[in-house]
C-alpha cells in the first residue's frame, strides 16, 4: 500500500458574496477532486483541538498524528528544528520577526516584506552589535527569523504580529512570566536597529524601515517519537514552507528540497508531484503541503483563491489520481489543514471538508468536493489523529 496526503492549506473557507455566496472550494472548478470524493467518501475533520490556536503548525502536527496538547512547544522551535539549531537545555527559542511599529501602531509585521538579504545583514548586524550573553539570532526566510535566549525569560504570553496589522501594540508584547528579559532585549535591539545601516539604505529608498523585532511563539524543541514508531511506515513531505519541514525533521521523515517552490501561486507543482513520487518509489507515505490556498485567504482574494485552489486540483491531486488509478493499491487523502476565510483573512478552529479515495473505502453519496457537500458525507473525526490512525491503518491486515 502507498498512502498519499494532498494538503491544500487554508483551502476551505465561507460563502463569498463576491462569488455568488458560494465558498472558493465551491466555485472552483476542480473535476479532480470532485472524481476523487465521487470514487471515495467525504466527510469533516476537527484539525485543532478545542483552546488551541488554529496555527498551520498545531493543525500539521496533528494532522501527523501528534497531539498538539502533548507536544506542540511554538512555532519558533519548529522552524528551529527544520534550520538544524541545536538549542542547550537551559535555551528556548522564538520566532522573531522584523517588524516596522510607528507610534505604537504594528505598520508592517513584515518590515514591508524585507528580502531575505536584507534580512540576513539586520540579523547579522544584531548578532554582531547586541552583545547581550545567552541571546543570539538566526537568520530565516525575509522577515521570518529565530531568536534563542535563557530560558529564565520564558514568557507566558505572546501575540502573532500578524494579528495586529494596522493595531495598537501595546497591552501585546511578551508578557507574563519573566518578561523583563524580553523587554530589556527588544529595547535593545530597537536602539541597534535605528544605526543599522540597511535601515539608512531602506529610507533611501522610501521603503518601510526594521524598527523592532517581536519575539512570539517561544518554547523548547519538543521530543516526538519518529512516524515510523506511530505507524509502521516511511515516507516524507513535500512543501515550501520552514515550519512543515520542522514537523518532518521532527518526526523522522523526509523533506526533499524543491527548487522554484515559492509557497504561492505559479509554485513549481510539476517538481513537488515529481518529489513526492520519488519519496513513493522507496517509501509507503507522501505528504504534499501546497500554500498558496493559505496565503490568498490572508490576503482576503477569493478570484485569487480559486485559482490556488483550481491549480492544486489540477497540479497536484490530478497526478495523484492517475498515479492511483494506474498503479492501484494507493490511498488518496485530500483536506485543508484549518480554513483561512477571505472575510477575515486569518484562521479559524472549524471542521474541515476531507475526502478519502483507497481500494478499502466504499464510495458514499458525495460527489462534489467542498464544505457542504463533505458535510453530508460518511466520514466525521472528532481528532486529526483519529483521521490519520484511520487512514494510515487502512488497507493493511
Ligand atoms: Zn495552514
Amino acid at each position: 500500500m502507498k498512502y498519499v496526503v494532498c494538503l491544500g492549506d487554508g483551502m476551505s473557507d465561507w460563502p463569498i458574496p463576491e462569488l455568488g455566496n458560494l465558498t472558493p472550494l465551491q466555485a472552483a472548478h476542480t473535476p479532480n477532486m470532485d472524481q476523487l470524493v465521487t470514487l471515495g467518501r467525504g466527510g469533516l475533520a476537527w484539525t485543532v483541538p478545542e483552546g488551541l490556536y488554529p496555527g498551520s503548525d498545531v493543525a500539521n502536527m496533528g494532522i501527523l498524528g501528534y497531539d498538539p496538547r502533548e507536544y506542540y512547544t511554538g512555532r519558533g522551535a519548529i522552524e528551529a528544528a527544520a534550520m538544524g539549531i541545536q538549542l542547550n537545555p537551559n535555551e528556548v527559542v522564538f520566532r522573531c520577526n522584523l517588524v516596522t511599529i510607528q507610534s505604537d501602531i504594528m505598520t508592517s509585521f513584515t518590515s514591508g516584506h524585507i528580502s531575505t538579504e536584507q534580512g540576513h545583514e539586520v540579523i547579522g548586524y544584531l548578532n554582531q552589535q547586541l552583545n547581550m550573553d545567552g541571546v543570539r539570532f538566526y537568520a530565516g526566510v525575509g522577515y521570518r527569523h529565530l531568536v534563542v535566549v535563557p530560558d529564565t525569560w520564558l514568557v507566558s504570553a505572546t501575540t502573532p504580529p500578524h494579528d495586529l496589522t494596522d493595531q495598537s501594540v501595546v497591552g501585546h508584547w511578551p508578557r507574563g512570566g519573566n518578561e523583563a528579559g524580553m523587554h530589556s532585549l527588544i529595547q535593545r535591539c530597537r536602539a541597534v536597529l535605528a544605526n543599522c545601516d540597511i535601515n539608512r539604505q531602506r529610507e533611501l529608498a522610501g521603503e518601510l524601515l526594521v524598527t523592532d523585532i517581536w519575539p512570539w511563539s517561544p518554547g523548547r524543541i519538543p521530543e516526538l517519537p519518529s512516524f515510523q514508531s506511530l505507524y509502521q511506515l516511511t515516507g516524507g513531505i513535500r512543501t515550501a514552507v520552514d515550519l512543515l519541514m520542522g514537523l518532518a525533521q521532527l518526526s523522522g521523515l523526509a523533506y526533499p528540497f524543491v527548487s522554484g517552490a515559492t509557497g504561492f501561486i505559479g509554485t513549481n507543482y510539476k517538481g513537488k508531484v515529481q518529489a513526492a513520487f520519488d519519496l513513493l518509489r522507496d517509501h509507503d507515505f507522501a505528504f504534499i503541503h501546497i500554500e498558496a490556498p493559505d496565503e490568498c485567504g490572508h490576503l482576503g482574494d477569493a478570484k485569487l483563491k480559486c485559482q490556488a485552489i483550481e491549480e492544486f486540483d489540477q497540479y497536484v491531486v490530478g497526478p495523484m489520481l492517475n498515479f492511483a488509478q494506474s498503479r492501484g493499491g494507493v490511498g488518496i487523502l485530500v483536506l485543508p489543514d484549518h480554513p483561512t476565510p477571505c472575510a477575515i483573512k486569518t484562521h479559524v478552529r472549524e471542521a474541515v471538508p476531507v475526502a478519502i479515495m483507497a481500494p478499502w473505502v466504499t464510495p458514499d453519496a458525495v460527489i462534489r468536493y467542498d464544505e457542504e457537500s463533505c458535510a453530508r458525507g460518511g466520514l466525521y473525526y472528532e481528532t486529526p489523529w483519529a483521521l490519520m490512525n484511520e487512514f494510515l491503518g487502512g488497507g493493511r491486515s
